[in-house]
């Protein structure tokens, strides 16, 4: 396992799209363990593998440091209801910006072994579901941050 390099906003290749996984080879096993240690050593809820630059469609995210989720080839199958709050992103260091998500989403992906399931999140699950699962499409939230960023540190001395 080793902490991978997280690309920041402004390197092209987070602006691409990530590629169906078909097969679960010995480098995807070796992304995947990756991408966990990486996520839980920066303090994120959640990492797409475009963010350390492997352009597959495969997304890890913990809302509690204790709830590991992998999902491979995701999808939104459903959304409802409505929050607005704060979201940030690893490839965004330092900053956070108001967004509108759905409060509920049911996607179905496929597991380590290519196995398809659903799963149902709300809240700050919903949030990162629909966050990872953009940037496997290119697409950061500060395009539809809600006002400028803010500086996190700032966010949380208000707090
Ligand atoms: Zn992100």
């Amino acid at each position: 396992m080793a902490i991978r390099t997280i690309r920041e906003i402004g390197d092209p290749v987070l602006n691409k799209i990530s590629k169906e996984v078909r097969e679960i080879t010995p480098r995807v096993n070796d992304l995947i363990d990756d991408m966990f240690e990486t996520m839980y050593e920066e303090n994120g809820v959640g990492l797409a593998a475009v963010q350390v630059g492997v352009l597959k469609r495969i997304v890890v995210i913990d809302t509690t440091g204790e709830d590991p989720l992998l999902l491979i080839n995701p999808r939104i199958l459903e959304t409802s209801g409505e929050q607005t709050g704060n979201e940030g992103c690893l490839s965004v260091p330092g900053k956070v910006g108001v967004v509108t998500r759905p409060n509920y989403v049911k996607v179905e992906a496929q597991d380590e072994e290519l196995n398809t399931f659903v799963i149902e999140g709300e809240e700050l699950l919903a949030r990162a579901l629909c966050h990872e699962i953009e940037h496997l499409d290119g697409h950061l939230y500060v395009e539809k941050a809600d006002g400028p960023l803010l500086d996190v540190d700032a966010v949380e001395e208000e707090e």
